[in-house]
């Protein structure tokens, strides 16, 4: 049977010809699926309203023989992408959530990533934490599934645990007083709590901490996220020639 189903989150669309939609699925079973909506801009249809950026739906696909599947059915089981759109700082950090989760999956089953993914839309749906708190412990995990989480506990140069001082983004994460390089970011043990604090999840300490710390870990979260996810993309096109 060519058709088959699973519960996918929308992570991206975008509009082909006069009435149909190609749409970018995070599934739970089948990695990440591209496949076609046909004409669901044709009318106010319900079924368009479904496959939005953070809906999380059922979905039935057809797998035909071009490369992309159809969606021949899809029921709303998540709908949080009204609660996100609605609120600028929620869909800002679902943006940058969704095109993280784009960019570490590919067609390999990625149960781990899309239970993160569901579960960090569910919360800023829900309004639970501060956006960018949210946002920040999502991308820390989703590192750290990938293997990729910036090293806290010993140089990520030498392997030292003593003396941490700075923390180098293209190194990997903290690095000690004697590998650091001239000019490097000057971090202590407080940020390094804070990071630890995002990928445990320990809400009342993390909305206890100054604004300024957490935007200091957010500049070093973002760095380390662009860093990785620019040789990830590398990478691939490596393996596509
Ligand atoms: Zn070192």
């Amino acid at each position: 049977m060519p058709t088959y189903r699973d519960e996918g989150i929308i992570l991206r669309t975008f509009n082909l010809g006069e009435a149909d939609r190609i749409v970018t699925i995070l599934t739970r079973s089948h990695g990440k699926v591209r496949a076609v909506a046909k004409g669901v801009r044709r009318t106010a249809s319900k079924f368009g309203s479904r496959l939005e950026p953070f809906m999380v739906t059922d979905v039935q696909f057809y797998q035909g023989r071009s490369s992309l599947d159809t969606i021949q059915q899809a029921e709303t089981l998540g709908p949080y992408g009204a609660d996100i759109a609605g609120h600028y700082d929620r869909f800002t950090a679902a943006s940058v959530m969704a095109e993280t989760a784009e960019r570490l999956t590919d067609a390999e089953k990625a149960t781990n990533q899309y239970t993160l993914l569901l579960g960090a839309l569910r919360s800023l749906s829900r309004g639970e934490h501060a956006p960018h708190l949210t946002l920040d412990s999502y991308l820390m995990r989703a590192f750290s599934l990938a293997g990729w989480s910036p090293s806290l506990d010993t140089c990520s140069r030498c392997g030292s645990p003593e003396d941490l001082t700075a923390f180098v983004v293209h190194f990997g994460g903290m690095v000690c007083a004697t590998c650091a390089p001239p000019g490097s970011a000057r971090v202590g043990s407080d940020t390094v709590e804070i990071f630890e604090a995002l990928l445990t999840g320990q809400w009342d300490f993390l909305e206890s901490v100054d604004r300024r710390h957490l935007a200091r870990v957010s500049s070093l979260i973002s760095a380390h996220t662009q860093w990785h996810l620019e040789r990830a993309l590398k990478s691939l096109e490596h393996v596509a020639r």
